[in-house]
């Protein structure tokens, strides 16, 4: 059977001397909380530096990545070397290739079950299933995923040919784990991704259920935006003398992303998506809504308008037709992909060029991941967010969350009708304040 290869950490300290490099150059916005031994700090970080087997060099190489993101520099030695990692990391920084990468360089050649990565949402699970089998595929890793929402068959005979790395969600693993489908005797790395969606959708319990079946030796690695404390107690059950990695602000908005506020008074929001999706030049938008019936709504008005070709993405749409939707997007079938906040975290579609939000997302950390579906692997990307009076607090709830203002921006030639969000005056602002405390807003009809 091939075990893992551990590497010993002075074989990473080269790559761990260049990222300090990096840092000091402002290249990298990253901070470390378990600071590394102190190195030389002239050697540059490639991935060949990282202590990555042959395999998966070639895998990147093939990748055409040119050098480490942050988390990628601070994680790929530290797994190498065999620790548990609690990661947090901006969204779309490389976050998955930083564990698929030592994880594929120890497995070296097929074997038995020896990883696991549990992932909240199927979709999710499969980008880390494209991103295993893109970085794995010369070496012959077989992975297989592992979701809830379609027959058990064509899982049950993937178990039965045997894998390497399983990627599941929680629900259906249990289901089969119960019937005695999946064998964890092996097992030699446990990943717990995405650990905060996890928990927003209250799979905690279930992830803890599978953290007692698996083998009590093994190296565990939890990935997570924001570490709650109920995350903080999954990780002091799960984890054992955890590195702590901590890339980018953990709240903040992508550095890669341009964002700003639309105001509009609330009857024209539609008129103003509208103009902005014709007046934007872009290569692929992906639009979030609050609600299904506004996704559905939008998605009918753009179609009509016959210029752009446009999928749809929420949680009453089958899972074949998301997987359709979302494949479609990706090659560029579809220019705008129209979305609850389904799609909104972790999805990874490369090239996305604009991110417009209908309205205020509720929750100030959606705002985040939302936006973040442009500006991905340090490209750069545009963000625009309708905004009605109603959602000033809303608006206010971001500004606070993320640390900073966010400009606000009309959309020149536009026939804006009145709307105090759009009245500079203090006067205006205040009456509006007012009117919000009072939960009573004036809709006007004043032409500006
Ligand atoms: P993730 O944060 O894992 O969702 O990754 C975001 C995107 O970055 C994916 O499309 C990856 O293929 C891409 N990516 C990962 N690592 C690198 C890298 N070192 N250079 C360029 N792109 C990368």
């Amino acid at each position: 059977m091939a075990h893992l290869q551990r590497r010993p950490v002075s074989d990473c300290q080269s790559a761990l001397a260049g990222k300090r490099r990096l840092r000091q150059k402002g290249r990298v916005s990253e901070e470390i909380i378990d600071e590394p031994a102190e190195q030389p700090a002239e050697v540059p970080v490639t991935f060949a530096d990282l202590g990555l087997s042959e395999a998966v060099l070639a895998g990147v190489t093939k990748a055409g990545y040119e050098r480490p993101t942050g988390i990628q520099a601070q994680a790929i030695p530290v797994i190498l070397e065999g620790r548990d990692v609690i990661g947090s990391s901006q969204t779309g920084s490389g976050k998955t290739a930083a564990f698929a990468l030592p994880v594929l360089s120890m497995l070296g050649a097929p074997g038995k079950l020896r990883v696991l990565i549990l992932e909240p949402v199927r979709e999710l699970a499969a980008q880390v299933e494209e991103q295993f089998l893109k970085y794995g595929g010369e070496a012959g890793i077989r992975s297989l995923l592992i979701h809830g929402g379609v027959g058990y068959g064509k899982q049950r005979e993937g178990l039965e040919r045997g894998v390497d790395v399983l990627i599941a969600t929680p629900g259906r693993l249990l289901d089969l784990m119960q019937q005695r489908a999946i064998d964890l005797r092996d097992l030699e790395v446990l990943i717990l991704d995405e650990v905060d969606r996890m928990l927003d959708m209250g799979f905690l319990p279930d992830v803890r259920r599978i953290v007692q079946k698996c083998p009590e030796k093994r190296q565990t690695l939890l990935f997570s935006a924001t570490i709650p404390s109920e995350i903080a107690s999954l990780a002091s059950f799960a984890l054992k003398d955890p590195f702590k990695i901590e890339v980018g602000r953990p709240r903040g908005a992508a550095t890669t992303v341009s964002h700003y506020f639309y105001p509009v008074n609330r009857l024209q929001r539609e008129e103003l998506f509208l103009a902005l999706l014709k007046e934007t030049e872009f290569k692929s938008v992906m639009v979030f809504t609050r609600t299904k019936s506004d996704a559905d709504l939008l998605a009918a008005r753009v179609k009509s308008q016959g210029e752009f070709k446009v999928a749809l993405m929420h949680g009453d749409i089958a899972q074949k037709d998301r997987a359709k939707a979302l494949g479609g997007f990706r090659s560029g079938e579809f220019d705008v992909i129209i979305a609850t906040d389904v799609a909104a975290r972790g999805l990874d579609v490369t090239g996305v060029s604009h991110v417009i939000n209908y309205s205020v997302p509720e929750n100030p950390e959606d705002y985040v991941h939302r936006i973040g579906r442009t500006g991905r692997a340090e490209k750069e990307g545009d963000a625009f967010t309708i905004l009605s009076a109603d959602e000033l607090p809303a608006a206010e709830a971001v500004e606070r969350f993320i640390g900073q203002k966010v400009e606000r921006r009309r959309l020149p030639n536009f026939d804006y009708e009145y709307t105090t969000l759009l009245d500079d005056s203090r006067a205006a602002q205040n009456s509006l304040r007012e009117s919000l405390s009072r939960g009573r807003l004036r809709v006007g009809k004043k032409r500006r």
